[in-house]
C-alpha cells in the first residue's frame, strides 16, 4: 500500500518523477563524474543536500558546510573552488594543518535545532531532461543550485 507518507521526503518535499531527494543527490553525483563543468558545483550540491537532510551526514560538519553557503552566495561559485582547493592542498601537507577556518570566520554560524523541512527549493523539484541535470547548460544548472543553496541557508537562518 502506497500512503502519502512514502512520497514525502525527510525534508518536507514531494517527491519527484525520479523519486526523493536522496534519487537526486546520487544521479547528480553520478553526473557529475564525466561532466567537469557540472562538477564544480559539487561542493554546494553536497553541502546543500546534507543540510537539508542531516541524518544522513555528521552532525559536527554541519556547521562548516552551512558557512560554505554563505561563502557560495556572497563571493560566488570561483570563490568556492578556491578555498576548497586550498583546503586539500592543506591537507596534503606533511604537517597536517588541519582545516583552515579563516574563510569562514565572518560566516554565521548554524543556529541551533532539529532539522528543518518545507526549504524554498528542494533537490526533488529540480529538472532533469533526458536523464541530464545540464540539459540547457552548465550556467543554468550552476544557477539551480545556487537556489537550493540560498533556500537552504535562508530556511536554517530563520531556525528557532
Ligand atoms: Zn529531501
Amino acid at each position: 500500500m502506497i500512503s502519502a507518507m512514502t512520497d514525502r521526503c525527510d525534508c518536507g518535499a514531494p517527491a519527484g518523477p525520479l523519486g526523493r531527494c536522496a534519487d537526486y543527490y546520487h544521479a547528480i553525483l553520478a553526473e557529475e563524474q564525466g561532466d567537469p563543468d557540472m562538477y564544480r558545483w559539487h561542493n554546494p550540491v553536497v553541502c546543500a543536500y546534507l543540510l537539508q537532510h542531516p541524518a544522513e551526514g555528521h552532525e559536527k560538519h554541519l556547521d562548516v558546510q552551512f558557512r560554505w553557503l554563505q561563502l557560495l552566495l556572497d563571493q560566488g561559485i570561483d570563490a568556492v573552488i578556491r578555498v576548497a582547493a586550498h583546503q586539500v592542498a592543506r591537507n596534503r601537507h606533511a604537517s597536517r594543518q588541519g582545516y583552515d577556518m579563516t574563510p569562514f570566520e565572518r560566516y554565521a554560524p548554524l543556529p541551533p535545532g532539529r532539522a528543518a523541512t518545507d526549504f524554498g527549493a528542494s533537490f526533488s523539484a529540480l529538472p532533469v531532461v533526458g536523464g541530464s541535470f545540464v540539459f540547457d547548460g552548465p550556467e543554468a544548472y550552476g544557477r539551480r543550485i545556487e537556489a537550493v543553496a540560498a533556500a537552504t541557508v535562508e530556511r536554517l537562518s530563520g531556525r528557532t
